[in-house]
């Protein structure tokens, strides 16, 4: 049984087997990294080894390939280090194709947030490279002016050494000219890069099914909105909807049926609350709600008419025939004071309240059932 070789062992494979003795120093200890974090020391270290790993076997740069990369080098996940492993034996080695299944077989792993922070960082260190670049260019174009002046007005007297001074300056200018088009070039290539990441992170923020945003995208959007808010007390709300009886809906007519009920409820959601609310699908039949700027009332009377329009449908099977009947939702509604979480905690123990009195209805909290 082929045994899954720890960081260690995997630093000296790499050093080994993919780099030619000599052509690199060894690479600095990875310490232990938790992505969230904000690019650190330790950091900087592993994602020059993600950049060298990515370089040696002339992969593409995107983010699935980079994201697949990095947690390959981080170790923490033993069946992809194992797969990686087994593809670098054999002749084919590693390749965007087998990066790419590997990434879809983890998706979901990948903390985007913290990915596109480091595209960031790395982003901004190289607009600084170009900056200083542009700098020495500059001051390289100045040099050679300036030499030329004075090489007319002692050309006369010792040309040899003045023209072998101009050839010297023109070469400097050239070989920073050139620098300058390959840092150009690595920047298009971050921000290639810096694209992939976006779209990872928006695909990583849907729910494939109702094309809400989902719980991930929800959290970053309530934290957002507690900071913005951090200086000044506007009121603020969220809501937690659940569907009512919906296993029913499933075991009766089926599972696909029960994504359309889950997507037509998205929809009423999103199209009655319009540009007070930001909807999210939380998790299964369960929808989450940020109101930004909405008192209690104002987001219960939203709600309200929301629930009234879903209760007032009549459903029937498309693939049957045969009525659905009535679909209801329970709602929880809370006031943001301070702590999102908190609030969140508040509009679920709202909701709990809402079905044990009968569903269909909306309470908010502190518990007040109507
Ligand atoms: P309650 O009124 O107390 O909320 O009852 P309920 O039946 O709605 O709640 P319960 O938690 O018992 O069942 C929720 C069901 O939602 C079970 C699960 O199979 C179903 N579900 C979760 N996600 C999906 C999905 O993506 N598609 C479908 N069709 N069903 C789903
Ligand atoms: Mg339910
Ligand atoms: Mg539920």
């Amino acid at each position: 049984m082929n045994a899954i070789p720890n960081a260690e062992q995997r630093r000296r494979f790499r050093l080994s087997s993919w780099l030619a003795p000599g052509e690199r120093q060894p690479a600095p200890d990875i310490q232990s990294t938790h992505l969230g974090d904000a690019f650190r020391a330790g950091d900087a270290a592993l994602y020059a080894e993600v950049g060298d790993f990515i370089f040696t076997h002339r992969l593409p740069l995107s983010a699935d390939v980079f994201g697949v990369v990095l947690d390959y080098l981080r170790g923490g996940d033993s069946a992809l280090v194992f797969a990686v492993q087994e593809q670098l034996r054999t002749t084919q080695g590693l390749d965007a194709a087998f990066i790419r299944t590997l990434a879809e077989d983890r998706s979901g792993t990948i903390r985007p947030a913290a990915v596109a922070q480091m595209a960031d960082g790395l982003a901004a260190q190289l607009g600084r490279c170009l900056t200083l670049i542009g700098q020495s260019r500059a001051s390289a174009q100045d040099y050679g002016i300036a030499l030329d002046r004075e090489a007319r007005l002692i050309a006369v007297n010792d040309g040899d050494a003045i023209g072998r001074l101009i050839d010297l300056t023109v070469q400097a200018v050239a070989t920073s000219r050139r620098m300058a088009e390959k840092l150009e070039e690595t920047h298009r290539e971050t921000s290639l890069l810096r694209d992939n990441l976006d779209r990872a992170q928006r695909i990583a923020e849907r729910d494939h099914l109702t094309g809400l945003i989902n719980r991930r995208g929800f959290d970053v959007r309530l934290r957002a909105r507690a900071e913005a808010d951090a200086a000044n007390d506007r009121p603020w709300c969220v809501a937690l909807c659940d569907i009512d009886d919906f296993k029913a809906v499933n075991d009766r007519h089926g599972h696909d049926t029960g994504d359309r009920v889950l997507k037509l409820v998205a929809r009423a959601l999103e199209s009655d609350l319009g540009n007070s609310a930001t909807v999210a699908r939380h998790g299964g039949e369960e929808f989450a709600c940020l109101f930004a700027d909405s008192s209690l009332d104002e987001a219960c009377a939203q709600l309200n008419a929301v629930r009234a329009a879903i209760a007032d449908r009549s459903l029937v099977n498309r693939d049957t025939g045969k009525p659905i009947g009535a679909l209801s939702i329970s709602i929880g509604l809370a006031e943001v004071h301070g702590d999102p979480v908190q609030a969140m905690r508040d509009a679920d123990a709202a909701l709990y309240v809402a079905k044990r009195s009968g569903k269909n209805r909306i309470a908010t909290a502190p518990i007040d059932s109507e």
